[in-house]
C-alpha cells in the first residue's frame, strides 16, 4: 500500500470525528472500510464484499451492531453506501485541501465495483488512490502562511441543484436564467413597494396611537425580513461571499456561506453553499465564520467556539487564510 494512501485514510479518520451530520449507517460503513483497508492492505485493490463490511461493522460496534441476518446484508450495505457517496461529495473538497496542506499529491476516492454476470458474485467496495490533476491543485492552495496566520478548510460544499443551479450558472447573466433572476427581483421590489404604499393608506385607518404603532412595526418587521432574507443573494455578486440567509441554511449548521465563483469566460459562474472551519491556535477550539460586529462590521469573521468574543480571526475565503483580530 502506498504511503500517501495510508496518510489519506488517517486524514479521513481524524475528520470523521467532527462530522456530526454524518448519519449512523454510512458512518459505520466508512469506519469499517478504513479498518479493513488498514488491516488487509493486500485486498484493497480487489475490494471488500458486503459480508466482510457487515462483519466489520458488527466487530467495531458490539453495542450497536447491524445484526447477522444474511438476507438483508446486500441491501443494507448498498443503501448505506449510496448515502455515504452523497455525503462524500460534500466533504471531498475539504479533504483534498487538508491533503495538500500535508503535502500529499493525491487522495483516495470511494469505489464500488459491481460484478458482471450477476448471480452469486457480490459487489466489492474499496478506496482507490488517485493523484490530483494539476487543474484542481490551484495556485492559492499553496499560499504560504505568515507568522500567526491560520488556514481555513472547506467543511461542506453543497452544489446548487434545480432553479438555484440555473440561476447561479447564468448569473451575470444570459437566457432564461436572466429572465428568472430579474423577474424575481422585480417581484421582490414590487412587494417592498406595496408594503411601503400601505403606510400612508393604513395609517389613516388606525384609530389610536397604539394601533398606529402596532401597524407601523408590523410593516417594518416585514420589510426587515425581506431585506434580511434576500439581500445576501444580491450582495454576494459584489462581495463574492456572504453568510447565507436563514432559509438557505441547509442543515443542522447555521454558518453556511454563499460563495459566488466568477468562472466566466472559461466556464459558467456558480454560487455554492459552503462552510469553512479552522482550529483556534490559542485553545484548539473550532473556528466558525459569522458576520462581524462593531469594529468588524461589514466583514466576515472567524469566531472560536470556546471564546467567541476574544479569539477572533479575519477570514479570506479566496486564500483560505486568516490573521488574529483585536
Ligand atoms: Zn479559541
Amino acid at each position: 500500500m502506498n504511503e500517501e494512501f495510508c496518510k489519506s485514510l488517517k486524514i479521513i479518520k481524524k475528520q470523521i470525528q467532527s462530522w456530526d451530520d454524518l448519519p449512523k449507517r454510512p458512518s459505520d460503513l466508512l469506519n469499517a472500510l478504513i479498518y479493513l483497508s488498514l488491516e488487509s492492505p493486500e485486498k484493497v485493490e480487489e475490494g471488500f464484499s458486503n459480508v466482510e463490511l457487515n462483519e466489520t461493522v458488527n466487530k467495531l460496534n458490539p453495542q450497536n451492531h447491524w445484526g447477522t441476518n444474511t438476507d438483508g446484508i446486500t441491501k443494507r450495505v448498498s443503501n448505506g453506501w449510496d448515502k455515504l457517496k452523497q455525503f462524500w461529495s460534500k466533504k471531498e473538497e475539504g479533504l483534498h485541501q487538508r491533503a495538500l496542506e500535508d503535502h500529499l499529491t493525491g487522495f483516495v476516492k470511494l469505489k464500488k465495483r459491481t460484478s458482471r454476470g450477476g448471480g452469486g458474485n457480490p459487489s466489492l467496495y474499496s478506496f482507490t488512490y488517485e493523484p490530483f490533476d494539476s487543474k484542481s491543485d490551484k495556485i492559492h492552495e499553496k499560499t504560504p502562511l505568515n507568522q500567526g496566520e491560520i488556514r481555513y478548510f472547506t467543511e461542506d460544499v453543497i452544489k446548487p441543484s434545480g432553479l438555484a443551479k440555473i440561476l447561479s450558472n447564468k448569473l451575470i447573466l444570459a437566457g432564461w436564467g436572466k429572465v428568472a433572476f430579474f423577474s424575481s427581483t422585480i417581484l421582490i421590489g414590487l412587494l417592498v413597494f406595496l408594503l411601503l404604499l400601505q403606510i400612508p393608506i393604513g395609517l389613516t385607518q388606525q384609530k389610536t396611537a397604539g394601533e398606529a404603532i402596532y401597524f407601523l412595526s408590523s410593516i417594518f418587521i416585514l420589510l426587515g425580513l425581506i431585506w434580511y432574507g434576500f439581500s445576501p443573494i444580491y450582495r454576494v455578486i459584489e462581495s463574492r461571499v456572504e453568510v447565507a440567509p436563514w432559509w438557505l441554511q441547509p442543515e443542522i449548521h447555521n454558518d453556511y456561506l454563499l460563495v459566488f465563483n466568477r468562472n466566466k469566460p472559461q466556464s459558467a459562474n456558480t454560487i455554492e453553499w459552503k462552510r469553512f472551519t479552522s482550529e483556534c491556535p490559542n485553545c484548539k477550539g473550532q473556528i466558525i465564520i459569522k458576520t462581524g460586529r462593531l469594529t468588524h462590521s461589514g466583514r466576515l469573521v472567524g469566531h472560536c467556539e470556546n471564546s467567541p468574543r476574544e479569539h477572533l480571526f479575519s477570514f479570506d475565503h479566496y486564500l483560505r487564510t486568516g490573521a488574529p483580530l483585536n
